[in-house]
């Protein structure tokens, strides 16, 4: 009959190797955003200054050449303005003739008393 060595076989304890975290790893912040490349500049300006809130460049003109129709809006307030177009429609055209309409408007309104 053999015994066992019975001898403990526990591991010695060993202190355990906690992986460091690499000094390399910084938080890579995203670099601030590029403004976008400048639009086209050999394009007419489609982008005016409201007649209504007078808030620079935020109306939009529009021109549908399949139903010709030429339309202008402020994104801030909201006004619109839509007038016949036809090829030779450009969008400063369709400006100005919102732009027109609107001192129309306004001269009825101060000739009412003369
Ligand atoms: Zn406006």
């Amino acid at each position: 009959m053999r015994r066992f060595p019975f001898e403990s076989s526990l591991p010695a304890p060993h202190s355990q190797r906690v992986p460091q975290p690499s000094s390399d790893a910084r938080p890579e912040r995203k670099a601030a955003a590029k403004p976008p490349p400048k639009k086209r500049m050999d394009k007419l300006d489609t982008v005016f200054s409201c007649p209504f809130c007078n808030h620079g460049s935020s109306v939009e003109c529009r021109i549908d050449m399949k139903n010709l129709i030429g339309e202008a809006n402020c994104r801030i307030c909201q006004e619109s303005f839509s007038t016949t177009a036809n090829a030779l429609t450009e969008a400063i055209d369709i400006y100005s003739e919102w732009i027109d309409e609107c001192e129309r408007v306004n001269t009825v309104e101060d000739d009412d008393g003369a």
